[in-house]
């Protein structure tokens, strides 16, 4: 189970890395975006830790709200709505479970997903953090022993395998096969979320 205590440890290590690899992030979108990406999230994740740590939640549900109405408006851009998003079908999810067992994660990710194509209009292999968040779906809905290590392993794979790929959405897709051979930097910051959710309950 993911308690409030767990998710308010997940955020805060998520902005810890977003707060440590500001520049990167912000490289990548110099490549093949307009470098921003690193601001963004590095904003967005900065108020969402300091809103949690000043807050007390009842349940997994209002933590994760939380989470994703300050993602929403702090991050920007086009990567904001997309992780507000994410986070608020995984809120949803605990609310009709009532805590945040991890069937209800499992679902909660499912429904994480489907929130983020929607929204973006994008599917896989189009290069954005769609790529990153399908395959952590498929992950913990496929797989019952995910150590932290997987976790971290096949986020770090799903990040890389978009190094291949050509954007056809975003930014990124203006380059069009200039794209090819930059990690799409939606899906390197994913990867950190993934990987601080690998600390937390691997
Ligand atoms: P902006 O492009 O507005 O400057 P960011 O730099 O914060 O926004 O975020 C860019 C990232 O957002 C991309 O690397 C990509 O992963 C993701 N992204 C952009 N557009 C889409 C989309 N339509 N669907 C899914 N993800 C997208
Ligand atoms: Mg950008
Ligand atoms: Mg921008």
């Amino acid at each position: 189970e993911l308690t409030v205590q767990d998710i308010v440890t997940w955020i805060e290590k998520a902005n810890e890395k977003m707060q440590a690899n500001k520049e990167y992030l912000t490289t990548l979108d110099q490549e093949i975006g307009d470098g921003d990406h690193g601001i963004n999230m590095a904003r967005g994740f900065q108020e969402a830790a300091a809103k949690l740590a000043d807050n007390d939640y009842p349940d997994a549900e209002a933590v994760l709200k939380d989470t994703a109405m300050t993602l929403m408006s702090k991050i920007g851009g086009a990567s904001g709505p997309l992780f507000g998003t994410a986070f608020l079908k995984m809120s949803v999810a605990s609310k009709e479970a009532e805590t945040l067992d991890y069937e209800t994660f499992k679902h909660g990710l499912k429904e994480a997903v489907e929130g983020i194509k929607q929204r973006g209009k994008a599917t896989e292999g189009e290069k954005t953090l769609v790529d990153v968040w399908a395959k952590m779906a498929d992950l913990f809905n496929k797989e019952t022993d995910f150590s932290a290590d997987k976790i971290a392993d096949e986020a770090n794979d799903a990040m890389e395998q978009t190094k291949d790929m050509m954007a056809t959405k975003g930014r990124a897709s203006y380059f069009k096969e200039r794209s090819i051979g930059h990690i799409d930097p939606g899906s390197a910051s994913s990867q950190y979320i993934f990987t601080a959710l690998a600390e937390v309950i691997g």
